[in-house]
């Protein structure tokens, strides 16, 4: 079934208030398995408004509309949608007198216009407001099918929770399924290889949908299925899972949404080994994204910001004759990143030692270009490998990319 919502409101148009309303009820949709296909914004306005029920009603099977049910002029949506199904309003017996109640309590003087928020449509099912005073409505006319809530957020989501979701699992019938997903983190790929090893797949999708992703350096894989149980649901995750896996399984670091440095932090714990970093372009990021995991103290021993020249010479003991010099490999090299690690992990006394080296830009240094950057890993008893990497994006885009990626180098 599609869905649209609506939500009603000069205040949203304007941008003096933000939308929330709208993203609370699609993310409700997608729980039940509902696919909202429109969110539309319109002012207080009685024609629009009409004819934003109008459109939506051609493009829907599912209306639902928030804002606009108190009781002032400009409060107008039970009116359009009154005057568009030619549908007459009455007085909800029971939202009225709680109505009159309130006012009686506090001693206020009830104004006609505060019937309004008794208002429902003929034919409809009155959707209780336990937070305030106007009423709800669900109602079906011409097979589609309408939800009216009110605006103020605190009114608005537990209606929705516990009255809107019920009525429209009701109309939906078999289709309320709930949509089930499942999460696989991606490391050392790019999101555009990845997309293209699974190209086929991805086009050809139906259910579960696959959809890829990039986010703050990582790359997920999110496997969307609608199943009665959890268990169809599994089953038919794990059919696509098996199929992905079989073509970049290698990068896969977890199936589920977490960071990479909280697998790394696991892994280290598990196997009672520790790791130290050096960094330059990183300026401390693989260090701190370490330590933000708790219990990190027993996987990290300590970490180095060597950022010039001097501080890789005189913290680490870089021989000044790799980093400068007629045809010196420079700071951005595979020999300097390899020694940074090793030495990172010999001053720690750790299992591991991690560096990272590289131009963040915006600039070019060592005339190397921007995204060029090396990681070192050393392992104790081993000598230490490097790896380039061409990194694209700004500054902040590379650094990111550069602390993931030494992350994952660590964690292979
Ligand atoms: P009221 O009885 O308060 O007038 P109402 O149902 O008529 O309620 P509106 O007048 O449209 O609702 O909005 C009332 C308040 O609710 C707004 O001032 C705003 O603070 C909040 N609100 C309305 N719509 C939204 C929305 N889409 N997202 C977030 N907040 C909203
Ligand atoms: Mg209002």
């Amino acid at each position: 079934m599609r869905a649209e919502i609506i939500a009603v409101g000069t205040e949203l148009l304007l941008g003096q208030i933000v939308n929330t309303n709208a993203q609370y009820i699609a993310q409700g949709c997608a729980g039940i398995g509902l696919n909202v296909y429109y969110q539309t914004v319109v002012g207080d306005n009685r024609e629009r408004i009409r004819e934003a029920f109008r459109l939506a009603a051609a493009r829907a099977d599912v209306i639902i509309v928030t804002g606009g049910l108190g009781p002032t002029q400009d409060d107008l949506t039970k009116d359009a949608l009154s005057e568009l199904l030619g549908l007459p309003m009455s007085i909800h017996g029971p939202s009225m007198e709680k109505i009159t109640s309130v006012f009686q309590s506090r001693g206020l003087e009830m104004v006609k216009s505060n019937e309004r928020q008794a208002h429902v449509l003929e034919g409809c099912t009155p959707l209780d407001n336990d937070n305030g005073l106007a009423v709800g409505i669900g109602l079906t006319k011409d097979g589609t099918h309408y939800v009216l809530l009110p605006g103020p957020p605190k009114e608005m989501k537990p209606m929705f929770d516990l009255r809107a979701i019920p009525w429209i699992r009701s109309v939906m019938g078999e289709e309320a399924a709930p949509l089930h997903s499942k999460m696989l983190k991606f490391a050392g790929i790019g999101e555009s290889s990845l997309e293209h090893r699974l190209i086929d797949l991805i086009d050809g999708q139906q259910d579960p949908t696959i959809a890829p992703y990039a986010k703050e350096g990582e790359v997920s894989i999110r496997l969307t299925t609608r199943a009665t149980s959890p268990e169809e649901a599994e089953r038919k995750l794990a059919e696509t899972e098996r199929e992905i896996r079989g073509r970049v399984g290698e990068y896969i670091y977890a199936d589920r949404d977490v960071p990479i440095e909280h697998e790394i932090v696991s892994l280290l714990i598990r196997s009672g080994k520790t790791a130290a970093t050096a960094e330059s372009c990183t300026g401390g990021m693989v260090s701190e994204m370490i330590t933000a995991i708790p219990g990190s103290s027993a996987a990290l021993r300590g970490g180095i910001v060597c950022y010039t020249n001097e501080a890789k010479h005189e913290l680490l003991g870089i021989p000044s004759e790799l980093l400068e010099g007629e045809g010196a490999p420079g700071a951005v090299s595979a020999e300097t990143a390899a020694l940074l690690a090793e030495r990172v992990l010999e001053r720690n006394s750790s299992d591991y030692g991690l560096s990272v080296t590289g131009v963040a830009g915006p600039a070019e240094s060592e005339g190397k270009p921007v995204g060029l950057v090396y990681i070192g890993v050393a392992e104790r008893g081993r000598s230490p490998e490097a790896i380039k990497l061409q990194l694209s994006g700004n500054r902040g885009s590379i650094r990111l990319k550069a602390a993931k990626q030494a992350l994952y180098l660590l964690w292979q």
